[in-house]
């Protein structure tokens, strides 16, 4: 009888402790995914770690928040609200998204402009009603394009628009969104998580296991699926392309991407930018960006900020361009040969 019960006291508290380790593996290794339809495109959240199902609920909850905010296509959105009436109180996030794109629109010349949404209207680019303008039509309102003609007054908070100006955060929402969403990860100490909000991917920390996230670079051609693979930690990765959203008229291709100064889609020679930051809100705008400028502006641009991002670029005679910070991090496709940008 004693025996046994020597044996007991040793055997129970060692099937505790491994019960105990079972749990907190467990609650370690959890994971959490899910799929919400907002901003007008599909995104997919994914957490790792224990608290991972009220982290992409917390998530999910945020992105919806910034849309009713942030997006033209709802009415009732602050951005459309300012866009009517012209002037306005503008909400902390909205402050800062602003500011971000003014300091865009300075450094890249003027090719971010926030201030392009009525000649995104004037394509139908707003409501999928898409037309050609004319050219008379294009260059009246590319006149009236200029973030610099917004007026804001720091002392009370209020922006106003002149008459004709209208205001679109569709080049650069995603990434701030995305940068929010990693935050809220933060806060609930979720180390590893993946984001992909239709084309933004924004990564924080590394893979589960501890090694660096694999990000497939998309293929504007459909048969040959992906361009190279990129090996990331902690950085967001966007790719912006005249493929994504685009109609066709008499053979032509007409996608939505405008050059601020012609009012038309840009035709930079240039049919992808993938570009590498910590900074997911710089790395939305200056896909956008750097897309407009085409490759010699975007090298140019990239050797004066190449401590802040890093960029994959793509022209139309299929020439893959790799900047000299993620040349060892990107993985091309089948031998596909990359030119390096050094600086
Ligand atoms: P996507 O939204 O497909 O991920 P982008 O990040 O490149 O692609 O953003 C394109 C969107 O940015 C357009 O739908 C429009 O709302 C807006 N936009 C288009 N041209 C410009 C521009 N030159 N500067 C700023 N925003 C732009
Ligand atoms: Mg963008």
């Amino acid at each position: 009888m004693r025996k046994y019960r020597k044996t007991f006291v040793a055997v129970v508290p060692a099937l505790l402790l491994c019960i105990l380790a079972a749990y907190y593996v467990r609650d370690v290794n959890r994971s959490a995914t899910k799929g919400i339809f907002a901003m007008d495109t599909y995104m997919e959240i994914t957490a790792y770690g224990r608290d991972a199902d009220a982290a992409v609920e917390a998530a999910a909850q945020e992105i919806q928040r910034l849309d009713a905010l942030l997006s033209t296509g709802l009415a009732e959105s602050e951005v459309s609200r300012l866009n009517q009436s012209k002037a306005g109180t503008l909400s902390a996030d909205t402050e800062y998204l602003l500011r971000r794109c003014v300091a865009l629109w300075q450094e890249t010349d003027g090719a971010f402009d926030i201030t392009i949404y009525p000649v995104m209207r004037a394509w139908g680019f707003d409501t999928k009603q898409f037309r050609v303008p004319a050219e008379e039509e294009l260059q009246a309102l590319c006149a009236r394009v200029d973030t610099g003609a917004l007026v804001y007054n720091e002392t009370d908070n209020t922006l106003i628009l002149p008459e004709g100006v209208m205001l679109d955060f569709g080049g650069i929402a995603k990434g701030y969104t995305a940068m929010r969403v990693a935050q809220i990860m933060q806060e609930y100490h979720i180390r590893s998580a993946m984001l992909n909000l239709g084309g933004n991917v924004q990564l924080i920390g590394a893979r589960p296991g501890g090694g660096a996230w694999r990000i497939a670079v998309k293929n504007p051609k459909p048969e040959e699926p992906y361009l190279g693979v990129l090996s990331v930690k902690d950085k967001a990765v966007v790719t912006s392309g005249g493929y994504e959203r685009y109609f066709e008229e008499a053979d032509v291709i007409y996608h939505h991407i405008l050059d601020p100064k012609t009012g038309r889609p840009a035709r930079s020679g240039l049919v992808s930018v993938t570009i590498v930051s910590a900074d997911g809100t710089l790395a939305d705008g200056l896909s956008t960006a750097l897309f407009v400028m085409g490759r010699e502006q975007a090298a140019a641009f990239w050797r004066e900020n190449s401590d802040k991002f890093d960029a994959v670029l793509l022209d139309e005679s299929d020439c893959l361009y790799v900047t000299e910070g993620i040349a060892d991090d990107f993985a091309a496709e089948s031998g596909r040969p990359v030119e390096i940008i050094r600086k």
